[in-house]
């Protein structure tokens, strides 16, 4: 029985394709800026969202980091929801990386509003408290279940940060499932955001890279802030290719993921070992058994069909659809969803 492996859309292998396309690629020593087809992909992002630069980094949590210090000095505070990656899933990096605190507000599923913003933010005069200079959004949200925001509320974040001076980070590891979902124009996105992190190998399936894209002012130091966190690359234009394979071939599937997904939350909301599904809009199911303590139980159930997901904590469970997640895969697990029993 073939494994079905849903804990993350992080577990996915390069296509046939992808391959063919990183043994192909034409490479050259990054560090120099040499390598043709690094440049090639940075340029790609930066024009698909009207944006001046862009930087290739091994990681998105790199590239997350990287922009935090782009926009902060020492002793600055960010503002960024309770379930932010950058607060839970980057080691600290904020407060190691770049001496930052973070606020964290109470939004809903890892999203925040204008209103929040604004309420946050530390009085400018009030020297007692950290100088507020950064706003940090995740679309889609992680922890928060692959919500998207709502574009009209990100304008109106926009709007506060203006009025405070503050700079605006997107984390945007999973970006594309969210214009996929929603139909949106990544150009808006360019206009909105001073600095955004597209991650190539969740839903787009590469081995590994993030891409930070952003203006000409805060991309100044872009260069020396990832040689100091040691992220400057060689010949990583093979896996620059992999992310521009992806882009080409690998963005409108995105849509069955989201589709997948959706289905699951149905099968899931209509069996009685099930408590809450949460709203599925993009590519991430998370659900609450009815009895918390059913736990073991129902992961021994998913591991006898090979089956493996993650567990959250608290009672809470996450599923990722993906692009090795097939549709043969997809009919099994709902089948084996229906006739589990507790
Ligand atoms: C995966 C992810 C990242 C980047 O993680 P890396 O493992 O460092 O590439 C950043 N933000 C969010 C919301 C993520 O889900």
């Amino acid at each position: 029985m073939k494994e079905i492996d849903l804990r993350s859309d992080t577990v996915t292998r390069p296509t046939k394709g992808m391959m063919q396309a990183i043994i192909n690629a034409e490479v050259g020593d990054d560090v120099y800026k040499e390598d043709p087809t690094v440049n090639k992909l940075e340029r790609k992002l930066a024009d698909m969202f009207g944006m001046d630069e862009a930087l290739f980094f091994p990681t998105g949590s790199m590239a997350n980091q990287a922009a935090i210090k782009l926009h902060t000095q020492p002793a600055d505070q960010l503002i960024c929801d309770k379930w932010a990656h950058v607060y839970n899933y980057e080691g600290g990096g904020a407060s190691f990386n770049s001496g930052v605190s973070c606020k964290l507000v109470d939004g809903d599923r890892g999203m925040i509003t204008a209103a929040q913003v604004e309420e946050n933010i530390n009085p400018l005069d009030f020297y007692h408290s950290p100088l507020t200079t950064l706003v940090c959004l995740e679309n889609t949200t992680n922890k928060g279940g692959g919500a998207c925001y709502d574009f009209e509320e990100i304008k109106k974040i926009r709007k506060v940060c203006d009025e405070h001076n503050l700079g605006l980070h997107l984390d945007g590891a999973r970006l594309f499932n969210a214009l996929v979902a929603k139909n949106e124009d990544p150009k808006e996105y360019g206009k909105i955001f001073d600095t955004i992190s597209v991650c190539l190998s969740k839903g787009l399936g590469t081995p590994m890279g993030t891409v930070l894209i952003g203006n000409k002012k805060v991309m100044k130091n872009a260069m020396r802030v990832r040689k100091v966190l040691g992220g400057g690359m060689r010949q990583i234009g093979f896996m620059a290719a992999a992310g521009i394979y992806a882009l080409d071939n690998q963005v409108e599937r995105l849509a069955e993921d989201n589709r997948r997904a959706s289905e699951i939350g149905k099968t899931l909301n209509s069996q009685s070992y099930v408590g809450e599904v949460e709203p599925v809009e993009t590519n991430i199911v998370i659900f609450y058994l009815k009895n918390a303590s059913d736990e073991a139980a129902f992961m021994k159930c998913l591991q006898q069909e090979n089956i493996r997901i993650s567990n959250m904590g608290q009672g809470k469970l996450r599923i990722v659809t993906h692009h090795d997640y097939s549709e043969e895969m997809h009919q099994r697990f709902l089948k084996v969803l229906e006739k589990i029993e507790l």
